[in-house]
């Protein structure tokens, strides 16, 4: 590939009949695809590629830290994470409203004929939603009162990019699903970083100085969740 030596990333070049050029960044490798018009001359090529170089280092670097997503079909045999270990799928025959069940060594997730993985997860997510509801309740009341703050909402939702978020104009938090899937401390971190964001708005010394003060174990709770990524 003619490009290819000039750049720290693997290009795929492909001319076609279009107006503009796009840019691509394919997963799971972080391939850079280019479409380009047929005859747009190299040199404007590579100057697209140039002023977007921050871009598509960002992007690709992301891409690549990111472990591979894990694919779950949710079947007896799966195994899935509940904070921070992992449990044994146990399909039961049920219905769509049922609850999946919890006995201590195995996930009881309700199967009907004809379900779809999605299906099955959209089961487990809301189960997963209670759960994380459930500890993260008491964590909420403990750190309000030793933070001295008080939020007005805990929100639970699925967040591609950020494990929590304060909104401090409302005293509203959100805490991100998929902490569910981490050690509980990392839900404790969270819950903290985003109580103390009602003391101090910004990610500053301030803030951290906070943090520090009390959660000293932040750092090790950060790194698991920078660890695992935001699963799927
Ligand atoms: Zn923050």
């Amino acid at each position: 590939m003619k490009y290819q030596a000039e750049y720290p990333f693997p290009i795929e070049l492909d001319r076609k009949n279009i107006k503009n050029l796009y840019i691509r960044i394919v997963p799971p490798d972080g391939i850079v695809r280019i479409s380009a018009p047929r005859r747009m001359p190299d040199r404007m090529i590579r100057e697209a590629i140039e002023k977007r170089l921050t871009w598509i280092m960002t992007h690709r670097m992301k891409m690549l830290e990111r472990p591979a997503q894990p694919v779950h079909d949710y079947k007896t045999g799966d195994r899935i994470l509940y904070f921070g270990r992992k449990y044994p799928i146990q399909n039961v025959r049920g219905r769509r409203s049922d609850a999946v069940k919890f006995n201590g060594k195995q996930l009881l997730i309700p199967c009907w004929e004809g379900q779809t993985s999605e299906e099955a997860q959209n089961s487990l997510y809301r189960w997963y939603a209670g759960q994380l509801q459930d500890a993260a309740e008491p964590l909420l009341e403990k750190w309000q009162a030793a933070i001295g703050v008080s939020i007005t909402h805990l929100t639970i939702r699925k967040m591609k990019t950020r494990w929590g978020s304060c909104n401090v104009r409302d005293r509203r938090i959100s805490l991100n699903l998929h902490l569910v899937k981490y050690p509980v401390q990392c839900l404790e971190y969270v819950i903290v970083h985003e109580l103390v964001h009602l003391l101090e708005k910004g990610h500053n010394a301030v803030f951290w100085g906070y943090v520090e003060q009390f959660y000293p174990d932040w750092r090790n709770a950060k790194s698991i969740l920078n660890s695992g990524g935001i699963w799927g």
